[in-house]
C-alpha cells in the first residue's frame, strides 16, 4: 500500500456502480480517494446488466418506480444530481447514449462494457486508488472522528486504514458471485444502523404447482400479486413459463413484494389474465361466438376451442387448472364447463410457493433504514459516514432505475464527503 493513501480523506468500501461513482466526484474536488473493491477490477457486476446491454437509466422516472419500506422521494433525490447529470457526466467523457423500448436508455454501443471501462478509465483519471482483491471485514470509528478499516486480501493477508470519511458502497446480496455478498450490512450495523430484512428482487416466482404443461411458452399478459386475495401490485407485458416458475419483467417487478408477503405466512397468488388487451364488450362478444360455434361443431378439441385466443400450451395449462385435458372433445363438456375454461383464460391463478433466490435476483429489497440516512446520502448516526447504492432499503424496478439510484446516490455521497472536507479545512 502506498504510504500517501495510509491516510486517505476518503475511503470508500465497494468499487461498484455506487463506490466508483462516489470516488471519482470525491476526487474530482481535489480530495485524496481510496477505493477498497474485493474483485480484481471495478464494476465487474455492470458487464452483466440489461443482458451486457446496460440499461442504465430510463426516460420516465418517478416515485412509483422505486420500492422501499419508508417513503423514497425521487424527485428530492434526484433534485442535486439526477438522470440529466448522470448522462452529462459520461457525454462530457465521450460515452453517449440511445434510448429503446419506449424509454430505457442504454449506452449506444449497446456494450455494457462501454460504461465499466469509462468508469475505470475516469476513476484513474481523476486520481482514485483502487485497492482491488481486497475486502474490507470491518470498520469503526475512534475517538477522534477518524475511521479504521480492517481488511484482508485474496492471499488471507490482513491490513488497516485509517481515514476521515467512510463510504460504504457495498451492493446487496443479489448476484453473490459479481462481489456483493452482504458484508456491507454487517459493517454499517456495527455503526447502530438498522437494516430493513432483505430479500431478493427482480427474480422469478415459483409456483406451488407443476406448470410443464406450458414450459417455455412466453406470451404477453396481465399479472396481478394477490397476498391473502388483497391486490398487491398489477404488471403487464411478456412472461415465460418453466416448469416450476415464471419469470419476465412482469413476475420479476412483483417478485420482491412476493417474497414478503410469502415471508409474512400470507397465502400469496399470481392472477394472470392472458387476454389483457380485450374490452370487457369484446370479451363478450367472443365468448358468445365461442359458446355458439360449440353448440354446432362438437368435434373441436378443448385447445381448439381456444384457438387463436391463447397458445396451444397454454389452453393445456389451464385446462389441466380445471381437471380437463386439452384434447378432450368439446361435445362431452357441458357448457357451464366450456364457459369456465374460457373465463379462467382471462382469470387463472397460481398459488406461489416462493421467489428465486439471490443468485437469481437482479436486485435486494430491504437494507439499510432510510430514516437513518440524509438525502446526500450521509449517516443521521455517524458524522463523516455515507451509504449509497443497493446497500439501501430501495429497489427499483426493471427499466435502468437501480443503476441510476446507485450511480447518482454514489456521485451526491462523494461529493458532499468531500464538501465537508473542504469546509472543514477551508481547502
Ligand atoms: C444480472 C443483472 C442485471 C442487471 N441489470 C440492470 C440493468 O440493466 N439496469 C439497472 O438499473 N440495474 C440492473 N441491475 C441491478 C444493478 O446492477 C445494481 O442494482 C447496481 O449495480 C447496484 O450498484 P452498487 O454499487 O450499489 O452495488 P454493486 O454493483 O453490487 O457493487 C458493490 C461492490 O462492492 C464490492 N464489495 C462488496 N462487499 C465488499 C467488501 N466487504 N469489501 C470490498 N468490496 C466489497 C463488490 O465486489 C462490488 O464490486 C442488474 C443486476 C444484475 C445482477
Amino acid at each position: 500500500m502506498a504510504a500517501q493513501h495510509e491516510k486517505p480523506d476518503v475511503a470508500v468500501i465497494g468499487g461498484g456502480a455506487a463506490g466508483t461513482m462516489a470516488a471519482i466526484a470525491s476526487a474530482d474536488m481535489g480530495i485524496n480517494v481510496v477505493i477498497i473493491e474485493g474483485n480484481d477490477r471495478l464494476a465487474a457486476k455492470i458487464d452483466a446488466t440489461g443482458n451486457g446491454r446496460c440499461n442504465i437509466s430510463n426516460e420516465f422516472i418517478d416515485d412509483s418506480c422505486y420500492h422501499s419500506s419508508e417513503k423514497f422521494d425521487s424527485n428530492c433525490f434526484f433534485k442535486t444530481f439526477g438522470r440529466d447529470d448522470l448522462l452529462d457526466f459520461f457525454k462530457d467523457h465521450g460515452i453517449y447514449f440511445h434510448e429503446k423500448n419506449g424509454g430505457a436508455i442504454y449506452p449506444r454501443t449497446d456494450s455494457a462494457a462501454t460504461i465499466s471501462s469509462a468508469l475505470k478509465q475516469i476513476a484513474e483519471e481523476s486520481g482514485v486508488t483502487v485497492l482491488s482483491g481486497r475486502r474490507a471485514e470491518a470498520a469503526s470509528i475512534d475517538k477522534n472522528g477518524c475511521f479504521q478499516i480492517n481488511m484482508i486480501d485474496n492471499d488471507g493477508h490482513r491490513s488497516d486504514l485509517e481515514t476521515k470519511k467512510l463510504l460504504i458502497t457495498t451492493g446487496g446480496k443479489a448476484a453473490p458471485k459479481t462481489g456483493s455478498d452482504g458484508t456491507g450490512y454487517g459493517i454499517a450495523e456495527k455503526f447502530g444502523h438498522t437494516i430493513i430484512e432483505t430479500l431478493p428482487a427482480l427474480t422469478n416466482i415459483i409456483t406451488a404447482e407443476s406448470l410443464k404443461a406450458a414450459a417455455l411458452i412466453r406470451c404477453d399478459a396481465s399479472v396481478k400479486l394477490l397476498a391473502d386475495g388483497n391486490e398487491i401490485g398489477h404488471e403487464k407485458g411478456n412472461i415465460q413459463f418453466k416448469t416450476h416458475s415464471i419469470s419476465g419483467i412482469p413476475v420479476m417487478q412483483l417478485s420482491g413484494r412476493a417474497a414478503y408477503y410469502l415471508g409474512k405466512g400470507d397465502k400469496c397468488e399470481l392472477k394472470i389474465d392472458f387476454i389483457p388487451e380485450l374490452s370487457d364488450d369484446d370479451w363478450s362478444g367472443e365468448l358468445q361466438r365461442r359458446m355458439d360455434n360449440a353448440a354446432v361443431n362438437g368435434n373441436l378439441t378443448l385447445a381448439e376451442f381456444a384457438l387463436g385466443l391463447v397458445h396451444p400450451k397454454i389452453a393445456s395449462l389451464v385446462a389441466g387448472k380445471l381437471s380437463l385435458v386439452a384434447e378432450s372433445k368439446i361435445r362431452n363438456l357441458n357448457s357451464d364447463v366450456l364457459l369456465k375454461f374460457l373465463r379462467t383464460i382471462r382469470e387463472c391463478h397460481f398459488e406461489l410457493s416462493g421467489v428465486g433466490s439471490f443468485d437469481e435476483a437482479q436486485t435486494t429489497a430491504g437494507g439499510i433504514d432510510l430514516d437513518e440516512v440524509t438525502s446526500d446520502c450521509e449517516s443521521k448516526l455517524v458524522n463523516g459516514l455515507y451509504f449509497a447504492g443497493e446497500i439501501l432499503d430501495v429497489d427499483g424496478k426493471c427499466g435502468g432505475y437501480n443503476l441510476t439510484f446507485a450511480m447518482c446516490g454514489g456521485y451526491k455521497a462523494g461529493r458532499s464527503a468531500a464538501d465537508s472536507l473542504i469546509q472543514k479545512t477551508g481547502r
